[in-house]
């Protein structure tokens, strides 16, 4: 099976490379930030302290998330209810922030996200995936981008939408995430000694999309070589 690893702060355009990425390639798509998201929604919604493991710990036994491929589109469904949309908002993404520091969740998880790469040709996206999840990825890409690049994307998005947000609230919630997501004691944000870096920053994304559609392409060919 072949894998590829694309990990990245928030916003650096992860998701949406990865989905035509997988579309291009006829892989499988496995967006692991959605699953953390349903979880920290979930949480929300019982109303209990994100940042109280045992809190979140007695939740977990309550959760199952499941990943479906309808009409070419990823869904998720937490406990057979369909968050995809739901899951978007930026609540959600602090929530689930929140929870992923917990090593309990992050073993819940564990299983599901590598079971995917066993029996799929996938490209996951995250922020652990190169370092923890699939070690031996085929290809490991480490997608950047500078913080005002990565607000004013996130920010275009959220007012088309139709959310109601300020410039600085956005680039004050992807600060907020990045210092949380790289400073947790368990699987922070980081590149992989055998990641290859691509900063999108000044990029469009049909550039970023042909670069790294040149680069699996390329390891998916040396690979072949060599068997
Ligand atoms: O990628 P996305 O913004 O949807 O992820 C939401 C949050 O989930 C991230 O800020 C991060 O804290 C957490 N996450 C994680 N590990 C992953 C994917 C997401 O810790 N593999």
């Amino acid at each position: 099976m072949v894998s590829v690893a694309i990990d990245g702060p928030s916003g650096a355009g992860k998701s949406s490379l990865a989905k035509r990425l997988a579309a291009e390639l006829g892989f499988i798509y496995v967006d692991t930030g959605a699953m953390y998201r349903s979880i920290g929604l979930y949480g929300m919604r019982k109303g209990i302290d994100l940042n109280d493991t045992q809190q979140v710990g007695a939740c977990l036994g309550e959760i199952a998330i499941r990943l479906a491929f309808e009409d070419g589109n990823q869904h998720i469904y937490l406990n057979d209810e369909d968050v995809s949309q739901e899951i978007r908002k930026e609540d959600a993404g602090m929530a689930a922030s929140a929870v992923a520091s917990q090593p309990q969740v992050r073993q819940f998880l564990l299983d599901l996200q590598r079971d995917m790469a066993q029996k799929y040709d996938i490209l996951m996206d995250g922020r652990d995936i190169g370092t923890v999840i699939l070690p031996n990825a085929t290809l490991k890409i480490f997608l950047t981008a500078s913080v005002q690049a990565r607000a004013e994307r996130r920010y275009k998005e959220l007012v088309e939408k139709g959310d109601k947000v300020t410039f600085e609230q956005v680039k004050t919630d992807i600060e907020q995430r990045d210092w949380q997501d790289i400073h947790r004691e368990t699987a922070p944000l980081r590149k992989a000694p055998d990641a290859i870096e691509v900063d999108t920053s000044d990029m469009t994304l049909q550039q970023s999309f042909d670069a790294l559609l040149s680069l699996i392409q390329t390891r998916i060919a040396q690979q072949k070589e060599n068997m």
